[in-house]
Parts: structure tokens; sequence; C-alpha cells
């Protein structure tokens, strides 16, 4: 245990609630045990936080003639919690706080470096199977002859499409063949995108490449492709492991549409397109967001520092909440894009420990009004949108906007209180 006491102690976190904790030796301020930052200075071993605590906070005088200005700094900086409750350690390398092995492990292994193309494969508006499915290509980890063949597996088979007998391969069923190359370029015409014998990681690169002239046009170019993967995907499949004999190209157009029809609905709820392809790709690219006549109160946006795109949000929504109170507000909407949050401010409470006192407080606010919370994908609402990037953009600037100047920056007209964070 004195072995690893090092490594574990640095990923523990300590919450001040009651005030039993070690005012030494706990990892209170995130930054390591003090007595890790001042080896020199002379203490008591056993000294407690309640030593050092007034009224439910630091006592800021009895820290000053004790310790040197910088270490009152640091343990001024350490936010204290609800008295009534314990203490309780945070598990800085998990999501919610809680000590899990996987996050242990997660720790302890040598990474590789993180490679920002196959992040991009993820989406939330498209099943995960889906995504799953063109990482796996884009590693080569599919049961293709070449990978087989590694495993002493030769099962040399022809493509079940092409009308030349060709060796079946990763390659080839994807983005050579007959049916890939048709699928490529029905899709990919109407967005003049040009197919080319790229390995499919290129191809895809390529593709989110595309310069785009709305969210919805965005939407589009990052997941026709991961469609069309995963029907070459299902098609391939079921020749080869049932009892399907060719590829059905008309069948594969049609269920490339339905998922891309499917993204698009759920993202932009409000938009309508019509088909076919080439119509709705016309359309997409002249889509604007629409105006709606009312009014903007007011919209801020910060850039913060925290640990989650979740926690971001979180701080946002609470912020929101306040801001509507402030202003009078009793009944009102909020949009959020994170289903997490919506889910745990509806259910009022999460067993998250790094979310947990957010959303108490936030759910402390919703009780003084009529508070109805509902999940929306960010690009869906462009203003909000347009914050999240300038917040992004402008590193630690804050903006806080009431009418009438506003309208004028955004050239149009939206009601509610909107409000971003950008971690
Ligand atoms: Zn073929």
């Amino acid at each position: 245990m004195l072995q690893i006491r090092e490594k574990v102690e640095n990923n523990m976190l300590w919450k001040i609630n009651a005030d039993t904790c070690s005012l030494w030796w706990d990892n209170l301020s995130d930054k390591g045990a003090l007595a890790n930052f001042f080896p020199d200075h002379h203490h008591n071993r056993h000294t407690t936080v309640s030593e050092y605590m007034i009224n439910g906070g630091w006592d800021l005088n009895k820290l000053a003639i004790d310790f040197e200005d910088r270490m009152t700094n640091i343990i001024d900086n350490i936010v204290i919690g609800d008295l009534s409750l314990e203490d309780f350690i945070l598990w800085k390398p998990s999501n919610d706080g809680l000590y899990t092995n996987l996050s242990s492990f997660q720790v302890n292994r040598d990474k590789k470096q993180e490679d920002v193309s196959l992040g991009s494969l993820w989406h939330n508006c498209i099943p995960f199977k889906v995504s799953f499915l063109a990482w796996r290509a884009c590693l080569s980890k599919l049961p293709f002859n070449e990978n087989l063949s590694r495993f002493a597996i030769n099962e040399d088979t022809d493509c079940s499409y092409c009308s030349i007998a060709t060796r079946d391969s990763l390659q080839h069923t994807f983005i050579e063949g007959e049916a890939a190359k048709h699928l490529w370029n029905h899709f990919g015409s109407p967005l003049v995108i040009r197919h080319t014998n790229w390995p499919i990681r290129r191809l895809l690169k390529h593709w989110r490449a595309t310069t785009t002239t709305n969210s919805v046009h965005k939407l589009i170019v990052n997941i026709v492709p991961l469609a069309i993967c995963w029907e070459i995907w299902r098609m391939w499949t079921a020749c080869r492991y049932g009892d399907q004999n060719k590829f059905y190209i008309r069948k594969m157009e049609y269920h490339i549409s339905w998922t891309i029809n499917a993204a698009i609905t759920k993202a932009f709820p409000t938009c309508c397109f019509s088909w076919p392809w080439p119509n709705l790709c016309r359309d997409v690219e002249l889509w604007r967001p629409k105006t709606v006549h009312s009014h903007v109160v007011a919209a801020f946006s910060k850039s913060i520092q925290c640990s989650s795109h979740n926690i971001a949000e979180a701080m946002a929504a609470r912020e929101g909440i306040h801001q509507c109170l402030h202003l009078g507000f009793r009944k009102f909407q909020i949009e959020l894009d994170s289903q997490i949050i919506v889910n745990m401010l509806k259910a009022r409470d999460t067993n998250n420990l790094r979310l947990k006192g957010i959303i108490l407080s936030s759910v402390k606010a919703m009780n003084q009004a009529n508070v109805d919370v509902t999940y929306c994908y960010r690009e869906a609402n462009h203003v909000a949108d347009l914050l999240a990037k300038n917040a992004a953009g402008s590193g630690n600037s804050f903006q806080y906007c009431l009418m009438p100047n506003f309208l004028e920056t955004l050239k149009a007209h939206f009601t509610w209180i909107i409000g971003s964070y950008q971690a």
C-alpha cells in the first residue's frame, strides 16, 4: 500500500463539508496535499480543518498568523460545503467521482496519443453501432480476408456484387467495389463531393473537410459517409454469414436515406426537407435558420476552466435559472444540449459526485419557479451555438447584454435568456 500511496492520494480530492479532514495530509485543493507543497513548514501533523474554521468559513485571521501569504491564499480558495453533510472523497479519474477499477486502470496504463480524426466519428444523432463500425473500419479491425489470413484462416472469397470477379477486401468492399462506388457517387455528387479510391480513413476525413454553409449541411457531411459504411457492412455480413447472395443496391440507398433522415429529424426537429436526395441537398445548402419574432431579454457566454462538457452544461443551466429568477420570471423553459444534465434536473438529483453540488443548487433555484427542462441539439439553437463559439474563440471573455443592443448583433429576434458555457 505504501508503494502506491502517492499515486492514489494524488487522485483523491477531499471535499470539505464537516470539518474532519487533515489540513496537511489530505488533498483538498486539487493541487496535492499542503504537506507536499511546503515540506519545510513547521507544522502539527494532526491539524484538522476544523481548527482553522469559523462560522462555516475559513478563519482568515488565524490562517494569516500561522501561515505565509501563499499558503493562506491556497487554503482560502478551497470551497467549504454544507456543514451538515459528511466529508467525502472525489475520485478524480472517473467522470462521476466514484471509484472504479476501470478508471484506475486508465490512470496507470501506457496510453497512445489520442487520434482526433477518430473522435469525430462519434455523433449523438446516429446509433452507436454505426459510429463503432466506422471506427473499426478505419482501424482495419474487420474480418476481411487480409485480416483473417493473419490468424491462418484462409477463406479467399470473391466480392458478392461486382460483375468482374474480384477478391474481397476491406478497401474493395467499402471503397473500390462497384456497389461502394455507386453509393459514394449517388450520395456525394449532389453535395459536390467526388469519389476517389482513397483508404477509408482519408475518404472520411475528406468528407468532413467539405466546406459547409450551415449547421444542417455540416451534420450531413458528417453522417452520410458513416451511414454508407454501415449499410455496406450490413449487406456484406448478410452475404458472408447469412443466406443472401448479392448486394441489393436500391435497398441500400433506401436504408441510407432513412438513417440520414432520422439524424436530421433528431438534430433539427423543426426543419422539414423534402426528398429525393438531390433536392434535399439543394435545399439544405440554401437553408438559413428561421427568424423567430419575439424578444431577447439577455444573453451571456463564458469561457471557463472545467474538466468536462457536462460540468460546463450544468453550470450554464444553473446560471440561466438564476438569471431568470433574478429578472422576475416564475415560469420558463430551459433547453440544454446534454441529455445527461436534462435527466438529472428532471430527476432533481444525481449520484454523480462531480455534478451533485451544481445540480442540487440548480434544483433549489428551480423550486422557486415553474421550470420545464428540455433537450435541444446545440446547433439547432443558432444563437446558443454562436455564443458557445464566441466563448471558445475569445478566451476568458464574459458578455452580458440586455435589450435592445444585442438584437443588432445577432440580426435575429429570439425570446429567452440565452446562455452558454464553453469548457
Ligand atoms: Zn466488388
